[in-house]
């Protein structure tokens, strides 16, 4: 193996040819004087187009590499400018590293997987970084990772939510993917309005693929998801399924205990009156006592559920309930 491979392999770089590095002892520091193998060379640096060449640049930059053992490592190289005719003139890309970028890619690669599993103070010291350029390598990395995959496509199964915060004051309207559990989509607000800017990114085509769509029973909701995906069925998501369904047996409960109070029947009463909890529960979870309760409850609660149930339908054609 040639020494070249070899210091390319140990920089954790590609396509780069490696010249010649050097050693400083005192300051701890490799520096790695590189260039791009031919391929990669007179590229845009946003496209990555082969374009003619312009000029020389400011001369020599430096990228910082992850440390080989305890030296700080360095690539070193010429960064000549390129006309590219969609984006002018700009400094020609490396293969190394990132447009823009000061770090090598597998530096930023490092520093971003690292920022979503450890403390910033770990992070700052064994990378030597600042907590700066920490946030300014997260968005080069994230912005890549984006544009790479579009979080919209292949959409079929969706959920549309809210989530307050400042105490309630304010809301951001989320769209989660329920085939890959993701967040796929979040804005400010929640109306129309808001819900309408989802569906413009995600044009008419996709919004005709949407088949499932899973939200409350809020009208402003149900309005634009069926203003915008025509084939899609709403359904209800089980949060507030189980939630109707728990203020209905509630309901029942209190006009069954009123009533059996009313005419007189005083054991009766009291016993629904603790049948509550007793209502909530699966058969298999209560206790014996509870269990009591239940059955003493359960005819008269069974057909007025069902009576309440009824009263309770969403208010609008096709919506559901699903199982979660
Ligand atoms: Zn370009």
């Amino acid at each position: 193996m040639r020494n070249s491979t070899v210091w390319a392999g140990l920089l954790g770089v590609e396509g780069t040819v490696v010249e010649r590095v050097e050693f400083d002892g005192e300051a701890e520091t490799l520096v790695a004087h590189v260039r791009p193998a031919r391929a990669a060379t007179g590229r845009c640096g946003v496209c990555r187009r082969r374009c003619p060449g312009f000029d020389q640049g400011e001369g020599r930059r430096r990228w910082r590499a992850l440390d080989l053992g305890l030296f700080r490592a360095l690539l070193e190289a010429d960064a000549p400018r390129v006309a590219c005719p969609g984006h002018g003139v700009v400094v020609a890309s490396v293969p190394w590293a990132r447009h823009g970028a000061r770090h090598t890619v597998v530096f930023d690669d490092t520093v971003a997987w690292m920022a979503t599993r450890t403390s910033k103070s770990t992070l700052e010291q064994l990378l030597r970084i600042a907590w700066r350029t920490v946030g300014a390598i997260v968005t080069r990395v994230v912005d890549e990772g984006v544009a790479a995959r579009d979080p919209l496509a292949g959409l079929a199964r969706i959920g549309i939510d809210e989530i307050s915060y400042k105490k309630g004051h304010r809301y951001i309207t989320v769209v989660v993917d329920h085939d890959t559990g993701r967040l796929v989509w979040a804005a400010p607000g929640r109306d129309r309005k808001t819900l309408g800017a989802f569906f413009a990114a995600l044009g008419e085509t996709r919004c005709a693929a949407i088949t499932h769509v899973t939200a409350d029973a809020a009208r402003w909701i149900a309005d634009e998801v069926a203003a915008h995906c025509p084939n899609a069925i709403r359904c209800a998501d089980p949060f507030h399924v189980v939630a109707w369904a728990t203020d209905a047996l509630d309901e029942v409960r209190r006009d069954t205990w009123n009533a059996a109070r009313k005419g007189g029947l005083a054991a009766h009463a009291r016993d629904l009156k603790h049948a509550r909890y007793a209502m909530w529960k699966n058969p298999e979870n209560l206790t014996d006592r509870r269990r009591t309760y239940q059955r003493v409850a359960a005819p008269e609660h069974v057909i007025a559920l069902m009576a309440q149930a009824e009263a309770l339908a969403l208010p609008d054609d096709g919506a559901r309930a699903v199982g979660g």
